[in-house]
């Protein structure tokens, strides 16, 4: 995790540079901080040895392949409910995702079983489960807003064991190009100082190194097959692409813009690039990650 300073100069400086996504920029901000709150209260337990931790990585099984950061309900709603409450204060239009806190599977008796039941790090699964309860996929609280919420309070587990597992286990172990340990796809790319490439799980914050050559989503090393685009307005930023299968993954190039950046907070910033890289017919490859499993 981020620490809070840096956090806030980062903040500041995209601020700067965009201001029209102020609002989102805002709340992840403080959806930062939040989650570091609670992360602290999660104690999440690691149920591998550091030796086994280590033969995982290298058979290419991430770590949490069939298990759960185990989940305390009372917690998970205390977290959720905060998120939500967040959402609300910088998106007032969004005042109707309160009504998730009354949704009778995420009470607390149920919220075990819901979670052993239904996969919240897929998103498109998540939606297709909140539209079946009622949830409108349009307006300003609606099934992807909701799927959003909880997903984010799901990934507070998540980056608690994330933040203990960086401390037991050499992550360098790993050749794979989903995440290490939650399995899932890559959402940002860095290029860091000396060159060397790092993905990013936007879920549970993982970064981890990988080939600078060679697609994370289908493995194609085929430099011919495998390209880069970037845009003017943003130096330092390119936008990889698979001609193989046809993904892209949206890079920072710490050299070129002169600094470490927050990937989560480049993501937002360089939303437009998406939109270009889907006008030339690549797919973000993280959307795929669960339905290629
Ligand atoms: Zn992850
Ligand atoms: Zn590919």
């Amino acid at each position: 995790m981020e620490p809070k300073e840096k956090l806030n100069r980062e903040i500041e400086i995209y601020l700067k540079e965009k201001q029209e996504a102020a609002p989102l920029f805002r709340l992840y901000a403080d959806l930062f901080q939040l989650q570091e709150r609670y992360a602290g209260q999660a104690k999440p337990h690691l149920s591998w040895s550091r030796e086994q931790a280590r033969e995982l990585l290298l058979q290419g099984h991430y770590l949490l392949k069939g298990r759960s950061p185990g989940i305390d309900p009372v917690l998970f709603r205390k977290v959720l409910g905060e998120i939500v409450e967040t959402v609300i204060r910088h998106f007032p239009r969004a005042e109707a995702l309160r009504k998730i806190m009354r949704q009778p599977e995420l009470a607390e008796s149920e919220l075990p079983r819901f979670l052993s039941r239904v996969d919240l790090r897929d998103s498109a699964a998540l939606e297709g489960q909140l539209r079946r309860w009622g949830w409108k996929d349009d307006g300003a609280a609606g099934s992807s807003l909701a799927a959003y919420v909880l997903r984010e309070a799901l990934a507070t587990f998540y980056l608690a064991l994330a933040a203990a597992v960086r401390e037991e286990v050499n992550l360098a172990l790993w050749s794979e190009g989903n995440c290490p340990l939650c399995g899932l796809d890559p959402a940002m790319a860095m290029l860091n100082a000396e060159g060397a490439r790092f993905l990013r799980c936007s879920f549970c914050r993982t970064t981890w190194p990988f080939p600078r050559l060679e697609c994370p989503f289908c493995r194609n090393k085929d430099p011919q097959r495998l390209g880069f685009f970037y845009a003017d307005e943003y130096p330092g930023r390119r936008v990889q692409f698979c001609e193989r299968c046809k993904s892209y993954l949206k890079t920072a190039v710490v050299k070129e813009i002169g600094r470490e950046v927050i990937l989560e907070l480049e993501d937002i910033y360089t939303l437009e690039l998406d939109h270009l890289a889907r006008r030339e017919g690549y797919r973000p490859g993280r959307d795929l990650a669960l339905l290629q499993e």
